[in-house]
C-alpha cells in the first residue's frame, strides 16, 4: 500500500519532496504509516523567505503582539488535540498518558509563553539592567539593551518529543520576533508535520514565520548566515557535527546543543528503610523509568543509595515494576507502550547488554508476556533495573544513556564518594535527592549544582506538590554543562536572550531616554 507522503512548508507554501522518500512506522503493529521526503526543495529560497518575509513582518510586532499569537496557536493545538493523540499512539508507540507529557506539554509551555510575553506589553525593545556611569559626571552612562536577532532559527530535534521539542524551542522564538525552521526527526516526524500545518492553515503567523522541512537533515547547515541560530537536540555524536559545521566554527552562527545525559537520583545517608523519603525515591525511579518507555532525555539513569539500603532498594524498585504491564498502547491494560522504533529497539537491547558486562541484574520484565503486542514485531522493551555495589570501579555505567526504561542502582560509602560517583556522569541535565533534611539539600545543591542544569529536590513536604524529576517546566532552566551538550533553554524570559543580542548604547542621558521609550526592562 502507498502510504501518504507529507508535505513540507518552506518558502511560504506547501511543498512535496522528490521520490519515494522514508516511511514511517507503527512501532507496536509494524505497519507503514506515511512517508516523508525533502529531496529537490530549494532550502536556500527556504531560509532567505523565512528570513526576509517571515522575520520582518514577526519583528514589526511587539512583543504583546506576538504573545497573543502564542495564545492563538494554543486555541488551534487545543481543538485539533485528539487527532495528536491518534498519531503519537500510532507513531511513537505511547500510551494517552505519556502522549499527554508531549502533546499537553507542548501547549502548556506555549501557554506559559504567552502570558509572560503579553506582560512585556507594546514593545519592541528590551532594556537589559540599569543604566551605568561611565565616569565622574552622570551626564554620560552606558545601557545594555537586547535586539530581536536578524535571522531565522533552525531546529533539528531528537524523536522523542515531535510535539514538546517543537513548541519549548518555537514559543520563546516567535516571542522574539524570530522566524522558525524546524526539522523534526524522521522517525516521529509526523506529529511535529500535523502541528505545522493546523498553525499554517490556520493563518495565525505572518507567512515565513513558521516552516516544516521532513526528511534528510542533509544542506540544511550549509544554509545558515552569521545571525541565524540553530538549536540542536540529540545525541552527543550528531551535536558535534553541529558543533564543528563551519556556519558554527566560521560565521559565529549561535547554537544551541541539548544531548544525551545520565541523570542521577541521590538518597540522603541518614534515610530509614520504607521511611516516605525513601518511598519517594522508589515511586519517582519508577514512574521515571517507564515514562514513555524511559525515552526522556531528563530519565534517571544512575540512583545512589547509601549501601546500608541497596537490597531495600532494589527490591522495592522491582517490586513496583513487576506490576507495570507493556504492550500495545491502545489497550487500557497497558501501562508502557513501545519504544519508538526497530532501531531504538536494537540500540536499547545492545546498550543492556553492554552495561550488564558491570552490573548485575535486580530486575527484568522482558521474559512475561506483552499485552497484544508480537514480541518478534513490536519494538516493546519492558522494565530492566541493573545494579552495582562497587560503581567506583564502574565505567560503562556512568559512560552510556541506553535511552529505554533501564536504570541502575548504585551503592555508596559515604555522601563524598556519592557527590564524586555522580560527577562521573560529566554534566548532566538534572539530578534529584530525597531528603526532609532542608540543609542536605541545600548542601548538595551547592556541590553538585555546576555539574546539573537543575536540582530536583522531593521533600515529604512537596511529595503532592513537586513538578517531577523529569518534567521540564517552561519556568525553570533545561539543559545541562559539559556532556550534556552545554545548552540553556527555557528558564522563563532567560530564554528570549538565546534569540536576541545584547549590545551596549553609550550616550548622554537624553538619548537613553529615547530608547527606553520603545523598551521594557528584561525581569526574570
Ligand atoms: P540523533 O540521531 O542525534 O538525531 C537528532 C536529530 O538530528 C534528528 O532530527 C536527526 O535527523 C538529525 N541529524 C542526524 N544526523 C544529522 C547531521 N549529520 N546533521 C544534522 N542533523 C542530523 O538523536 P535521536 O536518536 O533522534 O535522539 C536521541 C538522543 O537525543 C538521546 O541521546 C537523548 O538523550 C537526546 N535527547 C536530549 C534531549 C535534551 O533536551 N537534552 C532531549 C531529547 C533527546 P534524522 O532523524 O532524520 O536522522
Amino acid at each position: 500500500m502507498n502510504t501518504e507522503l507529507l508535505q513540507n512548508f518552506a518558502a511560504g507554501r506547501w511543498q512535496t519532496g522528490a521520490g519515494e522518500g522514508t516511511t514511517l512506522f507503527d512501532p507496536v503493529l509494524g505497519t507503514a504509516l506515511v512517508r516523508v521526503s525533502n529531496a529537490g526543495l530549494d532550502l536556500k529560497e527556504a531560509f532567505e523567505f523565512a528570513r526576509l518575509q517571515g522575520g520582518t513582518a514577526l519583528r514589526a510586532l511587539t512583543y504583546k503582539q506576538r504573545a497573543a499569537k502564542l495564545e492563538e496557536i494554543v486555541s488551534v493545538l487545543s481543538e485539533n488535540k485528539a487527532a495528536y493523540y491518534d498519531i503519537a499512539t500510532a507513531n511513537s508507540g505511547t500510551t494517552t498518558r505519556d502522549s499527554a507529557v508531549d502533546i499537553d506539554g507542548g501547549i502548556f509551555t506555549l501557554a506559559t509563553y504567552a502570558k509572560m510575553g503579553a506582560k512585556l506589553g507594546d514593545h519592541t525593545l528590551l532594556l537589559d539592567g540599569e543604566r551605568i556611569r561611565m565616569g565622574k559626571d552622570p551626564l554620560f552612562q552606558t545601557q545594555h539593551f537586547l535586539t530581536s536577532t536578524p535571522g531565522v532559527a533552525l531546529f533539528i530535534n531528537a524523536f522523542n518529543f515531535p510535539s514538546w521539542g517543537l513548541w519549548e524551542k518555537a514559543a520563546p522564538a516567535l516571542l522574539s520576533g524570530v522566524p522558525v525552521i524546524i526539522k523534526p526527526a524522521t522517525a516521529t516526524a509526523w506529529l511535529t508535520q500535523r502541528m505545522v500545518q493546523d498553525v499554517v492553515n490556520a493563518n495565525i503567523l505572518p507567512l515565513g514565520a513558521l516552516s516544516v522541512i521532513c526528511g534528510s537533515s542533509s544542506g540544511l547547515m550549509d544554509q545558515l548566515e552569521a545571525f541565524d541560530v540553530v538549536s540542536f537536540t540529540g545525541s552527543a555524536d550528531t551535536g558535534r557535527i553541529i558543533r564543528s559545521h563551519p556556519a558554527v566554527a566560521e560565521k559565529s552562527v549561535r547554537c544551541n546543543i541539548e544531548a544525551d545525559s545520565l541523570n542521577s537520583a541521590l538518597l540522603d545517608p541518614n534515610t530509614q528503610v520504607d521511611s516516605d523519603v525513601f518511598q519517594l525515591l522508589v515511586a519517582e525511579v519508577v514512574r521515571e523509568m517507564t515514562v514513555k518507555s524511559g525515552q526522556k532525555c531528563t530519565a534517571i539513569r544512575r540512583i545512589f543509595v547509601p549501601a546500608t539500603l541497596y537490597q531495600a532498594t532494589a527490591e522495592a524498585i522491582s517490586a513496583k515494576l513487576k506490576k507495570i504491564t507493556v504492550g500495545n498502547p491502545r489497550n487500557e491494560a497497558v501501562r508502557m507502550g513501545a519504544l519508538v522504533s526497530q532501531e531504538q529497539h536494537q540500540h536499547v537491547l545492545s546498550g543492556i547488554a553492554t552495561l550488564k558486562q558491570e552490573a548485575e541484574v535486580l530486575f527484568d520484565g522482558n521474559s512475561g508476556e506483552l499485552i497484544e503486542a508480537d514480541k518478534q514485531i513490536s519494538a516493546c522493551v519492558a522494565p530492566v533495573l541493573l545494579g552495582t555495589q562497587t560503581p567506583e570501579s564502574a565505567h560503562v555505567l556512568h559512560d552510556i544513556e541506553v535511552f529505554g526504561p533501564v536504570a541502575t542502582l548504585m551503592a555508596y560509602q559515604d555522601i563524598h564518594q556519592a557527590y564524586r560517583l555522580i560527577q562521573r556522569g560529566m554534566g548532566s541535565l538534572v539530578m534529584s535527592v530525597y531528603s526532609d533534611d532542608p540543609s542536605f539539600i541545600a548542601q548538595t545543591s551547592v556541590a553538585l549544582g555546576a555539574h546539573h542544569g537543575r536540582v530536583h529536590a522531593i521533600s515529604p513536604d512537596v511529595a503532592s506538590l513537586h513538578t517531577g524529576h523529569g518534567n521540564v517546566m517552561p519556568m525553570s532552566l533545561h539543559g545541562g554543562p559539559a556532556r550534556a551538550g552545554g545548552g540553556e533553554e527555557l528558564g522563563g524570559l532567560r530564554a528570549l536572550n538565546f534569540y536576541h543580542r545584547r549590545s551596549a548604547l553609550q550616550a548622554s542621558t537624553s538619548a537613553l531616554d529615547a530608547l527606553a521609550q520603545t523598551a521594557t526592562p528584561l525581569i526574570y
